[in-house]
């Protein structure tokens, strides 16, 4: 079923069978699920129907005219964007249907258990530890930068399960329940002066075997479809045209006439173009994505959206004057959801910061670009035949 019609179609009967103004918001969530117009490109059973993923659009335009509720999306852009995809190409049957459709709806909100202290660029140096017991895994170590773990109810979880071999052969990838009593998460203030992200202390923490995703010791394989996926869901959001930061200021220039310079006008015209290419090229990636297996190319989208933010968050304050640097009680509040383009324009300029970091320095995109799209010599790497245990750190 892949024709637009149709799928309209079948859109407009649904709404029929669950009108949103009397039908509880969960209900029409789950329904919508089942329906299979939850994330069309996903199978069948599984919240989709194994339409191309453009069709999308249909499917959401008919639900924003009959005022449907959503499900909240950027309160679980984690769980939609990196770790849904992640159990669609890894997960078992079973899995499947125990974490897909809750994480759809916002039941349940996930969030990555990746970074650590010693590994960040480096992921693969990690050092938290997964030994089996029996049917369990009890795990120990600190993760860190883990945004919306205040929220979640699961984690994805990379975790060392053989310090003998290299470091990327010795990894396996879990779902971690983020009730388990092992599990310490204390908050991190940014320079935004919030906390939307956290340590997480992981203390004798038990596993089942059936929440490990992937085979053991294939962990970085499986992280690896996370972080591209992290890539395109960060760099690639589906906008409008002036969506984001682009539309912020382009209306303050708008309603603003006295702020007007020369000099910012053509530094804002050429930000507008760069945003409006970079929008036009994340449809393209999007449209060419099948569900769950992005290729690196989505660093560069990624790339291209740290610096763009960067550089119009900088416009904006420049053209605001004094009234840029001004802000609100940011430092009260602890957010439920991370938002790069709300607030005030001192808040989009200090949140920016962080996008060149989250989901992989730009530095480390370059290479990954560099090595992996362009094909140029890879980076030197002495370590990559020791085993882990053995590494200096
Ligand atoms: C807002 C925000 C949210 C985040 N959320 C999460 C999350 O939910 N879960 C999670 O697991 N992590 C999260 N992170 C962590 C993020 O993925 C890491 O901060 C990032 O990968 C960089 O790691 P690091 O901080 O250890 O820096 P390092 O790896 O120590 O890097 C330090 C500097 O060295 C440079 N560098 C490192 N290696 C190379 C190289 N090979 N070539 C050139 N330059 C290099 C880097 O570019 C950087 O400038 C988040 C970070 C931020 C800022």
């Amino acid at each position: 079923m892949t024709d637009a019609e149709e799928l309209r179609r079948r859109t407009r009967e649904f709404l029929a069978a669950h009108p949103p103004a009397t039908t509880d918001r969960l209900d029409f969530l789950r329904a919508r699920f089942d329906a299979g117009l939850a994330w069309v490109h996903y199978p069948q059973g599984l919240g989709g129907l194994g339409a191309p993923r453009s069709l999308q659009g249909v499917v959401d335009a008919e639900l924003a005219a009959a005022q449907a509720p959503d499900n909240d999306p950027r309160r679980n852009g984690i769980g939609l964007g990196m770790a849904a995809p992640t159990i669609l190409a890894y997960g078992t049957e079973e899995q499947k249907r125990r974490f897909l459709k809750p994480l759809w709806t916002g039941e349940e909100v996930w969030c990555q258990l990746f970074s650590e202290p010693g590994a960040g660029s480096d992921l693969a140096a990690l050092g938290t530890r997964a030994v089996r017991e029996g049917d369990q895994w009890v795990v120990n170590g600190q993760k860190v930068w883990t945004s919306g773990a205040h929220n979640a109810r699961w984690a994805i979880l990379i975790a060392r399960t053989d310090p003998a071999v290299p470091k990327h052969a010795g990894i396996t990838y879990f779902a971690c329940d983020m009730t388990d009593p092992g599990v310490d998460v204390r908050p991190l203030r940014q320079i935004t002066g919030e906390a939307e992200f956290n340590e997480v202390f992981l203390t004798d923490v038990r596993i089942p075997d059936t929440d490990r995703l992937g085979e053991v010791g294939d962990g970085w394989r499986v992280a690896q479809t996370t972080l591209n996926n992290e890539r395109v869901a960060i760099g690639g959001m589906a906008l409008p045209r002036e969506g984001g930061m682009i539309g912020k200021v382009a209306q303050t220039w708008r309603e603003r006439p006295e702020l007007r310079t020369h000099d910012l006008h053509q530094r804002l015209l050429k930000l507008w173009v760069e945003a409006e290419v970079s929008r036009l090229t994340a449809e393209r990636l999007r449209q060419q994505l099948v569900a769950g297996q992005p290729g690196p190319e989505g660093a560069g989208m990624k790339l291209a959206f740290a610096r763009l933010n960067q550089e119009i968050s900088g416009l904006e304050v420049e053209l605001r004057g004094e009234e840029g640097l001004l802000y609100d009680d940011w430092t009260l509040r602890r957010p439920e959801l991370v938002d790069f383009t709300g607030r005030d324009a001192g808040y989009r300029y200090l949140r920016a910061k962080g996008n060149s970091i989250e989901g992989g320095t730009s530095e480390v995109l370059l290479n990954i670009v560099a090595e992996r799209v362009l094909g140029l010599p890879a980076e030197p790497r002495t370590d990559k035949d020791v085993a882990w245990k053995d590494l200096a750190r």
